[in-house]
């Protein structure tokens, strides 16, 4: 068994000239973690590169490329309200999505059993033509792309960012083999995600929204990877899952309302090692206290390699998770008949 990391300095460039939640200690804080937990040490080395102009434009427009590769010649660019570059953001954007192609494709090929890509800028909220929500790229969409255009036919993405992943969404909402499942804070940044957007077309029934009121933790989110997530996985049959691996939704996160522990994080990693042969990989996403994400990423890696999570027993989930468990069941009652 063999787990892979992506990690690169470059990440680091990536910086507002004035404090932005989304900033490098962010990632210094969980390198540090991995680093002196020994577990960076136990896991394979994967060279982040740059995404190719070819592999970009599988998701994005040509425009919007070329957007951000202009980003390069000035110290700061303002792209949205929340959306900022420095001078080595575009590198860093194409290194965190080329980085995670290849460990994906590694993935894929056998060479790793899983993985885990720390990475910055994140990239869920990256619509196929526009930069939005911190993200440049989407990578985890980039990703998907790749490891289909090298034969891998079904890819279920989970994004248990606290955010919904609305970039991930747009790009494969009419797509049939392509099994979108997100929970988040809603109604919360960036407005889409309501139970009732299921996909479009061909592609109805592959959207599943969990949409939580806030206040949800271990009970709450492990109710829905068993209750909605694992009959809707096993009918679809992913070949590859990759995850949208925000850790705002841990408890103690300044823009979050969720009190996810690092436990919390390990058992749903373990959840879903089960699927697809154990071809797992996650992509660091937000998260924005650097304590409770190095502790969220620390717990995720040990999954990853091998380890048995700590035992948790978190008890029933809350009435209003039962609410929205319900709803998203009579959503997709007629799309996946196991559920
Ligand atoms: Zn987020």
């Amino acid at each position: 068994m063999t787990t892979g990391l992506v990690y690169d300095e470059a990440f680091l460039l990536h910086r507002a000239p004035y404090e932005h939640p989304e900033n490098p200690g962010r990632l210094s804080a969980i390198w540090r973690r991995l680093t002196e937990d020994r577990l960076a040490d136990r896991c394979a080395r994967v060279p982040a590169r740059e995404a190719t102009r070819d592999e970009l434009t599988a998701v994005h427009t040509p425009a919007l490329v070329d957007l951000v590769d202009a980003t390069a010649r000035h110290d700061f660019t303002q792209l949205d309200m929340d959306t900022y570059t420095s001078r080595d953001s575009a590198r860093a954007a194409r290194l965190a999505a080329g980085g995670l192609v290849d460990l994906v494709l590694q993935v894929v090929s056998g060479g790793l059993t899983n993985g885990f890509a720390l990475l910055r800028p994140p990239g869920h909220h990256a619509e196929s033509n526009r930069a939005m929500g911190f993200c440049l790229f989407n990578n985890v969409a980039v990703a998907a792309e790749a490891a289909r255009r090298s034969g891998v036919r079904r890819v279920a993405i989970v994004d248990w960012d606290l955010h919904h992943g609305n970039g991930t969404q747009h790009t494969f909402e009419e797509d049939p083999d392509v099994l979108y499942f997100s929970t988040h804070q809603y109604p919360f940044y960036p407005g889409t995600g309501a139970t009732h957007e299921f996909g479009k077309g061909a592609g109805r029934g592959r959207i599943v929204n969990v949409a939580w009121p806030a206040g949800m933790g271990d009970a709450e989110y492990l109710a829905a990877f068993d209750r909605v997530l694992a009959p809707i996985a096993r009918a679809f049959e992913p070949e590859l899952v990759l995850v949208s691996c925000g850790f705002d939704a841990a408890a103690g996160d300044p823009l979050g309302e969720m009190r996810v522990s690092p436990a919390g994080f390990g058992a749903m990693t373990q959840r879903l090692s089960a699927l697809a042969g154990g071809r797992l990989v996650l992509a660091l996403e937000g998260g924005y206290n650097p304590g409770a994400i190095a502790a969220a990423a620390a717990a995720c890696t040990r999954v990853l390699l091998g380890e048995a999570p700590p035992p948790l027993d978190p008890g029933p989930p809350n009435a209003a998770a039962e609410r929205v468990l319900r709803e998203v069941v009579q959503t997709h009652r007629n799309f996946w008949p196991g559920l």
